[in-house]
Parts: structure tokens; C-alpha cells; sequence
């Protein structure tokens, strides 16, 4: 309960009405709207009407300079972009919450002259007609991929709802029990299904199904044999399931389709640099899917996007239909992609020009070395200490997660912070850094970190501990 004295000091807050009409309000009004300043003013009130409850508090001179410049310096905060630049320091290389892709300069460059004026967008400069968005990435993607056909569309969740209402809506779709997936952010595949009107019939069991189980489930309304990738997850161990060439097999002899969606869709072998194989396009596609679906932010290492690759016939009906409209992809999304995707052609090197590749491919000496710049850094900040230590880093974005990845982190720990402490400052710096803590110790991975990115790190670790 408020003392007596307290109660006193309640009344004696300002209103706001009052407050804004005085010098100093009117001030904050020249430079801020009146609603920010209102606001502003309003939560100083609630701290302090909250503070004088408890009993702990004086009343400070509202109208005086120096508790404007207080105000001012909250109102200033309100102004900066809660959507900020970040520095990825947890390893994780396609991190979803961290907006997964960094994009490659050669994208970033496309992006930028597109925005800056206007473009041949959908305008065929042959002719003069109005032409499609879509040729600016179909030869780039028939030719890398070897399929005939494809539209792209906002992301890969969008592709698989689209993709499913053109060929299996009110017919149906079958799909392995082992093989209902959910990606995260509540994308599972049986509500996907369901949301394009085609009904699904689950065959087989979670770790094993079999060609039988797809052959016995074939009707009259079956429209599309599906298979997912399991991209997030594996199941091992007693394990089966029909190789993709004998899915689509049954598929055509029963005059259905099989269609695929991988998700993460490389265009690279990763094996071949050392990483488990995870499915390429192009290897599906010679398999004989007839619809395959992929993200363009997972390992492709581009704008978000969804990629829909497969017959003609099939593209062209996609591209019919009305929903297309409602998912499209825009322009500057586009122009990235198609940079992107130019990035894979010989005799460019897409491990040297594609960041996530490039991430994934780098060894671990070469990680090393930005780790040991970071700690002659560090070095130069009291109250800091670093070590460089082997540590394991993980591609992410739903693909290759059983593939450990040997990299190189700095633990660092700082004299008078805890772990959590120093990784909160850390998120609240002018370009937050995101670590890890394990057994109570920051961790930053530098395989994430680029090298024009460790002098603004060592600046926020300077920040945080001062
Ligand atoms: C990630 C993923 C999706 C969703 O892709 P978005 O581009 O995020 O929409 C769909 N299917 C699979 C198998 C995935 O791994």
C-alpha cells in the first residue's frame, strides 16, 4: 500500500494534456509527432506512478532540460528499425530466424538496379508485348536443372500448395506415413494438403513403407504420388523406403504423377565435399519426377523463393491457375534469383561465389584464422577474455542435419557478466550478435562471421562490457 506521503506525490503528477502544452513538450513536439511523444510521456508516467506505489520514489522536475533530454533520448530509441542488420555467430548456417541466405554480392547488385528504377519486369523488349515475369529465370533453371519446364512463386511452402491444388485438387494424394512432415513455423505437410483440396492417403508405416504400400493405395482419384524430402530429421536404423525411379515408375503405369518436394533442393553434389548426400535437383528429376518443389533460401543460397521444375504440360497448367496470382514472386526477389542462379553456371564456381556454399565448403583452418583475428581483437578490450577452441557447426534450414561440420569458435567469457548477461548485451547492440552458451560460456562461431563483419563483433563486445 502507498504511504500517505506518496499518495501525495501521485496527484502531483502531470497530465499529459498539460505536459505537451509546456515549453519542453512543445519542443519534443517540433522534432517528434505528438502521438510518439504522448506515448513516451505516458510510460515515464506508468515507471513512476508504479515506483511512488512501492514507496521508493521522488518526484523529478518534468519541465526541467535535463528530463527532456531523457525524453528525447527514449523517443530517439522508438525511431530505430526494430528490423536491424545482425551478426550470426552461432554456426548455424541457413538460420531461419536470422533470415536463413545471405545473398551473393552479384545478387545484391541485382537487387539494387532493379529497385532504382524501373525494369523489363514483364515486357518483352523483342516485341514490345507485355511478356512474363518468369522468363527472366527459365532458361537459367531448364538448363542448370534439365527439367522442361518451371515457374517460381514466394517460397516453397507456397510452390507445394500450389503445385497440389493445380494437379490433386478434390482427387487424391499419396503419401508415406514416414514422410509427414512438419518444417517448423507450423508448415506441416498434411495441413498443406488439406489446404489444397486434395485428400490424402497415408501408406506404409513411420519407418517403413514400401512400393506395395503405394500400389495398393492406388484408386481411381489418385492424382499424385507425393514424397517429401525429410528434411529436418532422420529416421535410422529398421528403415525402408521405395527408391524415387521405382516411384515413378508405378506412377506412370497407373497414368499418375509423382511429385516431390526437397525443400532444401541443392544444385551442388555435397558429398563431394565430405558432407552426407542430400538429394540434388537434378538427380531427382532423372529419377523421373514429374513435379519437384525447392526453396531458393535453404541451400540454393538465394531469395526466398519457391521453385517448381517439371513437365510442361504441368507447368503450363500451374501457370493457370488463379491462386499463381496470389503467390507470385516479386521483382526484386526475382532479379536476386536469377543472379543467383547465374552464379551456378561454368565457368563460375558457385562453393566460391554462393555464401552458404561457400560457408558449408570452408575448412576449418581457414575458419580458424578469422577466430584468431577475433581474439587479437578482443585482446585490446578490458574485462574480456578469449580462447579459440574446436567446436562443431551445422548447416540448419532444414537440410543435412545429421552432418557435423568441424569449425572454430572463441569462448569468451567476461570478468563481471554472466553468460546470459553478456549474450543479452550483446542482442541489444547497434548490430546485435547472436552467439551460443554452452555450460554457462559464450560461444562464437566464426564460420558464420564474415571478415568484414569482426570489426563491428569486437565493437559490440566493447560496447557490451563498458
Ligand atoms: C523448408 C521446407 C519447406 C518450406 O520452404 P519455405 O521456402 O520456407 O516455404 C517445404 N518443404 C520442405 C521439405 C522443406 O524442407
Amino acid at each position: 500500500m502507498p504511504g500517505a506521503m506518496s499518495k501525495d506525490l501521485l496527484k502531483k503528477l502531470p497530465a499529459i494534456d498539460k505536459w505537451l502544452a509546456s515549453l519542453g513538450g512543445q519542443d519534443l513536439c517540433a522534432e517528434f509527432s505528438h502521438v510518439e511523444v504522448a506515448e513516451v510521456m505516458r510510460a515515464h508516467l506508468t515507471e513512476l506512478r508504479r515506483a511512488l506505489t512501492n514507496g521508493g520514489a521522488e518526484l523529478p522536475e518534468f519541465e526541467s532540460p535535463e528530463y527532456c533530454m531523457l525524453l528525447r533520448a527514449d523517443l530517439l530509441k522508438g525511431r530505430i528499425s526494430s528490423f536491424r542488420r545482425t551478426i550470426n555467430a552461432t554456426g548455424i548456417i541457413i538460420h531461419t530466424n536470422l533470415g536463413r541466405a545471405p545473398l551473393a554480392d552479384e545478387a545484391i547488385a541485382a537487387i539494387e538496379n532493379t529497385a532504382s528504377g524501373y525494369s523489363n519486369l514483364e515486357l518483352d523488349l523483342d516485341t514490345g508485348k507485355r511478356g512474363s515475369r518468369y522468363r527472366h529465370v527459365e532458361s537459367l533453371l531448364t538448363r542448370l536443372t534439365g527439367a522442361e519446364a518451371t515457374v517460381v512463386v514466394n517460397n516453397c511452402a507456397a510452390a507445394v500448395l500450389l503445385a497440389l491444388n493445380t494437379v490433386a485438387k478434390d482427387g487424391e494424394a499419396i503419401i508415406s506415413r514416414g514422410e509427414l512432415v512438419e518444417i517448423g513455423g507450423s508448415f506441416r505437410i498434411p495441413d498443406v494438403i488439406a489446404q489444397s483440396g486434395a485428400r490424402m492417403i497415408e501408406v506404409g508405416t513411420t519407418n517403413k513403407t514400401h512400393l506395395e504400400d503405394y500400389a495398393a493405395a492406388l484408386s481411381e482419384n489418385t492424382r499424385v504420388l507425393l514424397a517429401i524430402h525429410p528434411s529436418n530429421f532422420r529416421v535410422v536404423g529398421f528403415t525402408a523406403k521405395p527408391k524415387l525411379a521405382a516411384l515413378a515408375e508405378l506412377a506412370h503405369d497407373n497414368e499418375t504423377l509423382l511429385m516431390e518436394d526437397l525443400g532444401s533442393g541443392s544444385l551442388v553434389d555435397l558429398s563431394v565435399s565430405g558432407l552426407s548426400s542430400e538429394p540434388t535437383v537434378q538427380r531427382s528429376l532423372a529419377a523421373g519426377v514429374d513435379l519437384l518443389t525447392f526453396s531458393g533460401d535453404k541451400l540454393l543460397g538465394g531469395p526466398q523463393a519457391g521453385i517448381i521444375l517439371g513437365r510442361a504440360g504441368l507447368i503450363d497448367s500451374i501457370k493457370r491457375n488463379p491462386l499463381l496470382r496470389a503467390l507470385r514472386i516479386d521483382k526484386l526477389s526475382l532479379a536476386a534469383l536469377a543472379a543467383t542462379l547465374r552464379l551456378y553456371v561454368p565457368p563460375n564456381d558457385p562453393y566460391e561465389r554462393v555464401p552458404v556454399l561457400r560457408m558449408i565448403s570452408e575448412d576449418q583452418a581457414s575458419v580458424g584464422r578469422r577466430a584468431s583475428k577475433l581474439l587479437r581483437l578482443l585482446k585490446k578490450i578490458p574485462g574480456l577474455t578469449g580462447v579459440v577452441k574446436d567446436d562443431i557447426s551445422y548447416s540448419g534450414g532444414g537440410s543435412l542435419p545429421m552432418d557435423e561440420i568441424p569449425t572454430k569458435v572463441v569462448e569468451i567469457r567476461a570478468e563481471r557478466l554472466t553468460a546470459t548477461e553478456l549474450a543479452k548485451r550483446l542482442r541489444a547492440s547497434e548490430t546485435p550478435v547472436i552467439g551460443r552458451i554452452a555450460d554457462d560460456v559464450l560461444h562464437l562461431d566464426l564460420r558464420t562471421v564474415l571478415a568484414r563483419e569482426l570489426s563491428d563483433l569486437a565493437a559490440a563486445l566493447e560496447q557490451a562490457v563498458t
